[in-house]
């Protein structure tokens, strides 16, 4: 059995082919008419932009306009002056041939975004080096592995799946994936849960340790893959695919369905995302609204900062998309785990206690200002709210409330359009606020829980410290004690209170929740059905019941045990 990062849900059962990149070899002679080469670069160059965007466009129609970005963002690249002068030099000044120019050119790229510690850069790079293998093939006249008429009940084995091989996948006859390289947010892992067919990747060796039709059993939750399984773990698999495709129908009656509780209390239910490009997702996963918009990711998928008017267009972009429903969009939070290199921070001795979030925002107003600017620009055109991270006191958001007042003076003077009444509200995610949730409750106009900093910071555990783990749970009594007064806080004010952490989507925690009032739950786009199910499984009554015996328990481990025990 071989074990890897299982990307993309469901159990995939079938035979291996094996995808080999053919051969690239070039001989990297000295070329003697540059203007010729620059030529063949060019024509290479135009006929890559021509298939890329055709093949976005079969992406757009097929799968999904996300998806279609990764192929348009390479389309961009290709188009890059910055990237395209350097090989044209590389072939004038150096007299390499094309092919040489474009290989080097590339990985001199690729290796500074590599450098970059920071999962969007890695990305950036495998990007870098998907268009380099595009461009030397069409320049040596190699055509690419295609991918579509591979027979039914195919996995694929391949050392990574670049957008533009998968731009081709058939996902009736692909069963499975299976890949050497690849986290849970490559491009591949992004695609194969598009294309919903299982994936398990960073397999070391995979390639060369399997051969083409051999059987394969891979589990694209656990990450576990069996070769040439035996009678018993074929049945016991072929079971687990049948109950895994059975509740995936069953969820699909809860499209297009409101999210309420057995007896008919509505909540809201929204989606977290990162970047503009993943609200197509919310849309189609049904969500409500967005309920937490990570605004670093625009920080951090780049060399410099954002201006003014690329944010105002991200904002903008979400906030159409999302016609009329809530978005809320978070400030900037950085520091603590969310580094963004180019802007030299520099180390601190205990950065989740430091200089993040609002804090920075507050003291690099060059920072803070252009967002507000565009955030307040972009409500004009939906229903964009503004929530603050990481706020302790109430100055701090007197603070942001007063740095918005400056901006819309300035907005109103020169007639620049924004909405006068948008909500500015906080997370509550620090024992501080917690703790001062009923006078925060009439400054601000909502609240929304993270309760992924709220658990850390309440049981003062890292989570990434493993000999601190244990404390580290949103069921420890502690940390629901406070969850349970910030929401009692906003219910008696009358603001609206929603949960963004990683609890909203927590089944066991659903009844919890709903007995004590909370009114938004926003979740990752994948969990939106799970989650309207869970909500539609509990009467208030029932729920209520659970949080009674839950908040008279003395510890973490019984609480969690009882929820495991009552859980639907
Ligand atoms: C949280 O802390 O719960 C939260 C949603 O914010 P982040 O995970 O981005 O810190
Ligand atoms: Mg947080």
């Amino acid at each position: 059995m071989y074990t890897g990062i299982g990307a993309s849900a469901g159990i995939g059962i079938g035979s291996v082919v094996i995808v080999k990149e053919p051969s690239l070899e070039y001989s990297n002679k000295p070329v003697s008419d540059t203007a010729a080469e620059v030529g063949r670069f060019q024509a290479a160059l135009n006929d890559c932009i021509e298939r890329t965007t055709a093949m976005a466009e079969d992406m757009k129609t097929r799968v999904g306009e996300k998806e279609a970005e990764i192929l348009e963002g390479h389309v961009l690249l290709l188009m890059d002056p910055e990237l395209t002068g350097q090989i044209e030099s590389k072939i004038t000044d150096e007299k390499s041939c094309a092919e040489g120019a474009v290989e080097a050119t590339c990985d001199f790229f690729a290796a500074m975004f590599s450098s970059l510690d920071d999962e969007l850069f890695q990305q950036r790079a495998t990007d870098v080096c998907d268009i380099k293998t595009r461009l030397i093939k069409i320049l040596l006249g190699v055509e690419d592995v295609d991918l579509a008429s591979v027979p039914q009940g195919t996995v694929l084995v391949a050392e990574d799946l670049t957008p533009s091989m998968t731009a081709g996948i058939n996902p009736a006859n692909v069963a499975g994936i299976l890949t050497e390289i690849g986290g849970k947010t490559s491009h591949s892992a992004i695609l194969a849960r598009a294309l919903e067919i299982p994936a398990v990747l960073s397999i070391e060796g995979i390639v060369s340790s399997l051969e083409n039709g051999q059987k394969v059993i891979l589990d694209g939750e656990t990450g576990k893959v069996f070769v040439d399984p035996d009678q018993d773990t074929l049945k016991e698999y072929e079971e687990k695919r049948a109950a895994f495709l059975e509740a995936k129908a069953a969820l699909k009656k809860f499209v297009g369905k409101p999210t309420v509780t057995a007896d008919g209390i509505k909540v809201e239910l929204c989606a977290n995302i990162g970047k503009p490009e993943d609200a197509a997702k919310v849309i189609e996963c049904d969500g409500e609204g967005i309920g937490l918009f990570r605004t670093e990711f625009l920080f951090m998928d780049r060399p410099q900062v954002p201006t003014e008017d690329e944010q105002f267009e991200a904002y903008k972009k979400v906030a159409q998309q999302l016609e009329g429903k809530p978005v809320i969009i978070r400030t900037l939070d950085i520091g603590g785990d969310k580094e963004i290199p180019y802007l030299g921070l520099g180390k601190e001795e205990n950065p989740f206690m430091g200089f993040r979030a609002v804090r920075l925002c507050l003291k690099r107003q060059d920072l803070y200002i252009p967002q507000l600017r565009a955030l307040l620009r972009a409500s004009a055109y939906g229903e964009i709210k503004i929530m603050v991270p990481m706020i302790c006191c109430v100055s701090e958001f007197r603070q942001v409330k007063e740095l918005l007042a400056g901006i819309m003076a300035e907005f109103d003077e020169k007639g620049i359009a924004y909405n006068k009444d948008i909500q500015v509200g906080i997370m509550v995610e620090t024992p501080a606020s917690s703790m001062m949730a009923d006078v925060f409750a009439k400054e601000v106009d909502f609240f929304s829980i993270g309760t992924n900093d709220l658990t850390g910071y309440t049981m003062a555990a890292d989570r990434g410290n493993p000999d601190v783990a244990y404390l580290y749970s949103t069921y420890d009594p502690a940390v629901l004690r406070s969850i349970r007064r910030v929401i009692s806080a906003a219910n008696e004010a009358g603001i609206m209170v929603g949960m963004c952490g990683e609890a909203a989507a927590d089944p066991l925690l659903t009844p919890l929740l709903i007995s004590f009032g909370l009114e938004e739950f926003s979740v990752s786009a994948t969990s939106i059905l799970k989650t309207r199910k869970e909500i539609s499984s509990w009467t208030k009554a029932e729920a209520d019941e659970v949080a009674r015996n839950a908040m008279a328990m003395a510890t973490e481990e019984e609480i969690h045990a009882y929820l495991k025990s009552v859980a639907r």
